[in-house]
């Protein structure tokens, strides 16, 4: 049996929240307003929220009373970034180091919500955030994805590593009343999960198909394969890189552009294409982001630079200039929707992805594959693992025109990228393997 959608929209889900005492919806109410109102009233009530969450930090959290005071600046008179611009920032090391001192005094460890994060990065972190701050993260979430074409109360198609099953049957009711969640397990796919998959989508009918970048790639290209196609109404591409070239394989199998998202289990999310599909809007509601140059000063628009957080809503454990470790690009664009939430031009690499070249800059991990990837016609997939300076291995899925002078190319391409004295150990296998989350990676360092 299948509920109808407006039943799951309008009753189930609103009464779900009431049980919970959850403030999603009420929040997500609010930020669909919101995102019409120009970027200047946005800038002014986000001002507003962090010179609260400053005084808030100052005044419960040992950690941001002393950095303040040691900066020399007095929280209630923080009234837009710029007045932050002596804090230093919060990094990854900050946080683990310091997290009891951290942690809001107003709140008992006990009562925060726990994630842990940053596996990938090699520097795993304990982050906790208040039960209302969590569920305002979930509105942005959701306000985000309807962006993609999908509306609330649309059942869902996760492509993801691992996904959870619901054992108790409060967690079957929910699944079946209110998040009507179908998963394919990315860990496995092959023939038979693929028909029992497109079977399951028949009866269900998502109108969202969500997951890794990657994931939803390698589901598009197997129905490619098979001359299949799908027909969900939004597709939500989160937690990596989107290639260019997986992008236009999805697209093509499912006849609707990509949404691509961007955010990190640290904060609430960070920025979301819209139906223009030109850069991503910010989440100014919770978030102020900010670009920042080596030198710790703003980028100008277009200008590439670190991405440094403040989330605005998080009152357990509040994160203020929090450097993600990803870089990106700011822009001064209106957008053609109409919505008054900044943009940002594009995130040009991830925090898990560089790598390390023979001079000893970083080179992001996406330009390293778009340029090798691309550019190669007989490679299918790459992976490049980093664990001393100067070797590569390089794991690669021979395609159809592999051959010596293929490998001889790409090695050329990448020692340009990474420097002549690069070497490297190339490993020909069937296919790259997951991550534990089901995530892939394609660069890997381990220095
Ligand atoms: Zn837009």
């Amino acid at each position: 049996m299948r509920v109808p959608d407006f039943l799951v929209r309008q009753v189930f889900q609103p009464l779900w929240d009431v049980y919970e005492g959850s403030v999603r919806l009420k929040t997500m109410d609010e930020l669909e307003k919101n995102q019409w109102k120009t970027g200047a009233e946005l800038q002014l009530s986000a001002n507003k929220k962090l010179t609260l969450i400053c005084q808030h930090a100052f005044d419960t959290s040992p950690f941001y009373r002393a950095r303040f005071q040691e900066a020399g600046i007095d929280p209630g008179q923080v009234k837009s970034p710029a007045d932050l611009a002596s804090l230093p920032l919060l990094t990854k090391l900050d946080v683990r180091e310091n997290l009891s001192d951290i942690l809001s005094t107003n709140y008992c460890k006990d009562e925060l919500v726990p994630a842990k994060t940053g596996g990938s990065t090699g520097v795993a972190l304990s982050i906790f955030c208040d039960a209302a701050g969590v569920e305002k993260r979930n509105a942005a979430a959701l306000r985000s994805d309807q962006w993609s074409g999908w509306r609330m109360g649309q059942p869902l198609a996760a492509i993801w590593g691992n996904p959870p099953q619901a054992v108790t049957l409060k967690n079957k009711l929910r699944g079946f009343l209110k998040d009507r969640i179908m998963y394919l397990d990315t860990m496995r796919i092959d023939d038979q999960a693929i028909d029992d998959f497109l079977a399951e989508w028949k009866t269900v009918k998502p109108g969202l198909l969500y997951g890794h970048a990657h994931s939803i790639f390698i589901l598009a290209e197997a129905l490619q394969e098979r001359g299949l196609s799908l027909n969900p109404t939004g597709i939500v591409a989160t937690s990596m890189m989107l290639l260019a070239k997986e992008r236009v394989v999805i697209e093509e199998v499912c006849g609707i552009k990509v949404t691509n998202r961007y955010g990190c289990e640290e904060v609430s999310l960070i920025g979301c294409e819209c139906e223009e599909h030109k850069g991503m809007h910010l989440n100014l509601d919770h978030n102020i982001v900010e670009f920042l140059r080596d030198d710790g000063t703003p980028c100008a628009p277009g200008e590439d630079g670190r991405i440094v957080v403040t989330e605005l809503i998080n009152y357990g454990m509040p994160m203020i200039r929090y450097e993600v470790g990803d870089r990106g690009v700011p822009s001064d664009r209106t957008c053609a929707c109409g919505r008054g939430l900044p943009l940002m031009e594009s995130i040009t690499g991830r925090v898990a992805d560089f790598l390390v070249a023979a001079d000893g800059s970083k080179v992001a991990g996406i330009s390293i594959i778009e340029n090798s990837l691309t550019r190669f016609p007989g490679i299918k997939q790459l992976q490049i693992v980093q664990k001393i300076p100067l070797l590569l291995t390089v794991n690669l899925v021979p395609d159809t025109g592999y051959g010596q002078e293929v490998e001889d190319e790409l090695l050329n391409g990448l020692r340009d990228m990474l420097g002549a004295e690069m070497q490297f150990e190339i490993n020909h296998v069937e296919k790259i393997a997951q991550e534990k989350s089901g995530k892939y990676r394609f660069t890997i360092c381990k220095l």
